[in-house]
């Protein structure tokens, strides 16, 4: 059993000041530190001067097969970039070797995230994924619209999934994603889902990124048009967005982007108790422009921010995100943004994944962050946190301290 003591606790939308934890897999209890030292003395382990403890954070869209690309892929615009990523992807998969992945989620670790979602494309992450310390959601993706291709595909996803769910561990929980709207033929989509949802597996997909993808399965055009007709000899889109929504009507599926979402596909995204994953940074740098923040509020859906992986990213933080996020959204108040961007990567992420993680307090997993400010806390602290970088002292998964020394 641990117990700490701190200077602030950021709790469930909260601060509590002068609170700590007691804790063993799970978290036991939440008290004063008054009271913690009366009943507990010399077992207390006294934080000390602008200490705070945090909920690990959850990212839960990032695609570490691309971990190895620096200044390779083309940013700027969504077809350049998807044209870079056809020309480099090869190379940029063979540079990230497991050492290179292991490091990748250690980097995450370091930067306070206990739990990710990883899109895998190929299954070349999945050892390090297995052996990684934080929990992992992992989302072998299916990918495929050529109905002449559809089995063979379907064939090396299923060779995938079966492989990720023969190394499962505690916290590791293979998982299923449909790449996207765009890519993926109607009929083996709803063969993965039906095997989703008979074995209780995750879901994700991509969904409306990019202008491009609107103008195609809107109207079979746009910059989108050449590209289909050129690799694949496609002529028609794969589904149309209200289709593609349909197919997912009774499994709750985490969707990324929803940049372009048209009302009605909203309805439907809320209806189907869906989850939106905001990727700020990718969205700019892939110049596909900024989630309307306000309309997915207005339609009540859950939403949670994610990094996207290395090939749409410069770092994978969840602090660079949300200041990033705070900026981006400036007609919405400051403060209760920024608590709300606090909960998108901590409880509202781990409702989406259904892991018992995200929230200090009882009887959630004792996923844990002991940080520590150079400045006074005070009330705008979740705001504070996002701009003024805290040092992450130690990190506690399931009650384990998995880095550093407190
Ligand atoms: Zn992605």
């Amino acid at each position: 059993m641990h117990i700490l003591l701190a200077d602030a606790i950021l709790a469930n939308d909260t601060i509590l000041r002068d609170h700590g934890i007691v804790f063993h897999k799970t978290i036991l209890e939440i008290a004063s530190n008054e009271d913690l030292r009366l009943r507990y003395r010399d077992q207390c382990i006294e934080l000390g001067n602008n200490s705070i403890l945090l909920p690990g954070l959850i990212n839960p869209h990032v695609h570490l097969e691309f971990s190895a690309n620096r200044s390779t892929l083309t940013y700027g615009g969504f077809m350049p970039w998807l044209s870079s990523v056809m020309a480099n992807r090869d190379d940029l998969i063979n540079d990230c070797n497991d050492d290179c992945i292991a490091h990748t989620i250690d980097t995450m670790l370091s930067n306070g995230i206990t739990a990710f979602g990883a899109v895998s494309s190929y299954g070349y992450d999945l050892d390090a994924c297995a052996k990684a310390p934080q929990k992992v959601v992992y989302f072998n993706e299916l990918i495929g619209s050529d109905p002449k291709m559809a089995d063979a595909l379907y064939g090396n996803f299923q060779e995938r999934l079966f492989a990720s769910q023969g190394s499962a561990r505690e916290g590791f929980y293979p998982s299923v994603a449909i790449h996207s709207p765009y890519s993926v033929h109607r009929v083996i989509i709803k063969k993965a889902l039906a095997y989703a949802k008979e074995h209780h597996l995750r879901v994700s997909a991509h969904f409306m990124e990019s202008p491009a993808e609107r103008q195609w399965l809107d109207e079979n055009g746009g910059d989108f048009k050449p590209f289909f007709e050129n690799f694949l000899k496609q002529h028609q889109a794969a589904n149309t967005a209200q289709e593609f929504l349909s197919y997912f009507d009774e499994t709750p599926t985490l969707f990324t982007h929803v940049v372009h979402p048209k009302e009605e596909e909203l309805a439907l995204i809320q209806k189907g108790k869906h989850t939106i994953i905001h990727c700020p940074i990718s969205n700019r740098l892939l110049g596909n422009g900024a989630l309307d923040l306000e309309k997915i509020q207005a339609h009540n859906i859950r939403w949670t921010c994610g990094t996207d992986g290395l090939s749409s990213n410069y770092a994978l933080d969840l602090f660079e995100e949300m200041k990033i996020a705070l900026f981006m959204h400036h007609g919405h108040d400051l403060l209760p943004l920024a608590y709300e961007l606090w909960r998108s990567v901590t409880a509202n992420a781990a409702e989406a994944l259904n892991l018992n993680c995200g929230k200090i307090a009882a009887d959630y997993d004792a996923d844990l962050l002991v940080a520590r400010v150079d400045y006074p806390i005070n009330e705008q602290l979740p705001i504070h946190l996002l701009l003024q970088p805290c040092k992450i002292e130690s990190v506690y998964i399931q009650g384990k301290k998995v880095k550093g020394n407190n």
